[in-house]
């Protein structure tokens, strides 16, 4: 297709969203090259979703020999983790998916070049490492995101950010966490359930805000009932090495309480990645917060430069910048204008129990002015019922009154992400309460509950005024 360019695309950024747009419009027959200044396979797969779920379950086992001490398995009474050997496993499978991702570049024709991309005119792209200046009649940005230290804290240098946790040389002894988003409750919970003593440092009352309210306080309840100690209305106010011990750091909170700590992680949110891109170069705008402004079809002010994933900061999940990725090749190179739906995206947050979402919120089916219907689950599952510390697990559905529409599904507890995974399909179908009843219960399951929630949940001072 090329002529006067030297390439119909040219994408930068190898992340999920890259290289799927990448692959899918040379598969229509695009000369495409894309760039990347560390390795394919972008945050989810170097530095983000796939490391960490291995760090999950990880964790994870720490309960289950508990579990199956329960089920009769006679197991050592102080069972060992070796950090260095599970982290390279972990990194060696990270290694193995990277070359995957260049080779599916390379037999869907897309050229990779691994070095750092910068735009230096509205065709023209400069490769830094080889210095030289490459054209193309379309251009893709899709650098991604990186973790904020926007933080202007005396002592910033001694933090790290989920980036490093994958590398450590060691496995920290007290490990102080910033945040309380997805990243510093995931983490929370890995390096507790890793035997570390972890501390979470939260501005506000309850973690995750912007999920379900019973969500959070569940999520919450279980940050400190792993043995998190969860410190709310605080900041770090400094942070400084510690004289009394090697390699710490003394973490002073606004609250005035110290923390003694031998890491200490920011993970106080995502900043798009467009630092040195040369966006100026070709009069790419950015909004107020710094990401790159694109319309329903992913394209920026300027016509031929188009922008996916999280340096665009819409829906900042790997699933989404994949399906974005598609649409820009089908917009671009299909001859078929595509828009992805944003709407009704199901997610999971790999706390442990985990938490599966879709939907609506009861607070954002309130806020609609539709009268809405509640109806919600605490229980135990069966698999804890012999040990001697049974977990809870929590479902709820939001549900317009008017048509009996679910409008959202929550779920906290274990598989919540598997099972969130099939229940987004009937959210986004737009599922009657009735249709979810109608389904026959798979027996004996968690999710059966899904299916059987007769009576609606009635706040608590209601019910004592009936
Ligand atoms: P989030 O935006 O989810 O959370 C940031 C947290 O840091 C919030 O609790 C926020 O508090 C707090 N915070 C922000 N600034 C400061 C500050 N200056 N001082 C103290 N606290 C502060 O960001 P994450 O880094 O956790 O995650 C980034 C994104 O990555 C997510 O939005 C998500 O899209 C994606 N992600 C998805 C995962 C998944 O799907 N499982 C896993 C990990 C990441 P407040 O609530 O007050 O704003």
């Amino acid at each position: 297709m090329a002529d006067q360019y030297d390439y119909d695309l040219f994408t930068i950024g190898a992340g999920s969203g890259g290289v799927r747009a990448s692959r899918m419009s040379a598969l229509k027959g695009a000369k495409v090259a894309v760039a990347e200044e560390h390795r394919p396979g972008g945050t989810c797969v170097i530095r983000g979703c796939v490391p960490k779920k291995y760090m999950v379950y990880a964790s994870n086992f720490a309960k289950q020999v508990k579990t199956a001490r329960a089920y009769g398995w006679d197991l050592p009474e102080k069972p060992s983790f070796d950090w260095p050997s599970f982290r390279d496993a972990m990194n060696a499978e990270v290694d193995r998916l990277s070359g995957i991702y260049a080779r599916n570049l390379n037999n869907t024709g897309v050229e990779l070049i691994e070095e750092r991309a910068e735009i230096v005119g509205p065709h023209e792209i400069r490769l830094v490492q080889s210095d030289r200046v490459v054209t193309a009649k379309h251009i893709l940005i899709a650098t991604g995101g990186t973790p904020s230290k926007d933080w202007d804290l005396p002592g910033v240098e001694h933090t790290i950010t989920s980036n490093e946790l994958f590398h450590l040389k060691k496995l920290p002894e007290h490990i102080v966490i910033a945040g309380g988003g997805y990243i510093a409750c995931e983490f929370a919970q890995v390096f507790a359930g890793l035997g570390v003593k972890t501390c979470l440092v939260y501005r506000r009352d309850t973690v995750l805000r912007g999920f379900d309210e019973d969500v959070r306080t569940f999520v919450h309840e279980g940050l400190k009932a792993s043995g998190v100690r969860v410190i709310t209305h605080t900041v770090f106010e400094k942070i400084e090495e510690t004289p009394y011990k090697p390699g710490f750091k003394t973490v002073t909170l606004k609250n005035g309480d110290e923390l003694i700590a031998d890491q200490v992680v920011f993970a106080i949110g995502r900043n798009p990645y467009v630092e040195g891109l040369g966006l100026e170069n070709a009069g790419v705008e950015l909004d107020e917060a710094g990401a790159i402004l694109v319309d329903e079809y992913s394209k920026t002010n300027v016509d031929h430069i188009y922008a996916v994933g999280d340096v665009t900061n819409r829906v900042n999940l790997t699933p989404v910048a994949i399906r974005e990725g598609a649409a820009f090749a089908e917009t671009v190179f299909g001859n078929k204008p595509t828009a992805y739906d944003h709407e009704l995206i199901p997610s999971a947050v790999f706390t442990q129990p985990p938490v599966g979402t879709a939907g609506l919120t009861e607070a954002e089916a309130r806020r609609t002015g539709a009268e809405i219907d509640i109806y919600k689950s605490r229980f135990r599952p069966m698999k804890g019922m012999i040990t001697d510390n049974p977990d809870w697990m929590m479902m709820k559905l939001v549900v317009r009154a008017s048509d009996q529409v679910v409008l959202g599904v929550h779920i906290v507890g274990d598989d919540a992400p598997e099972i969130i995974q099939a229940v987004g399909i009937a959210v986004k179908a737009g599922l009657t309460k009735a249709q979810f009843d109608a389904t026959c219960a798979v027996h004996p399951t968690a999710a059966e509950e899904l299916v059987t929630m007769k009576e609606k949940w009635t706040p608590p001072e209601l019910k004592a005024a009936e």
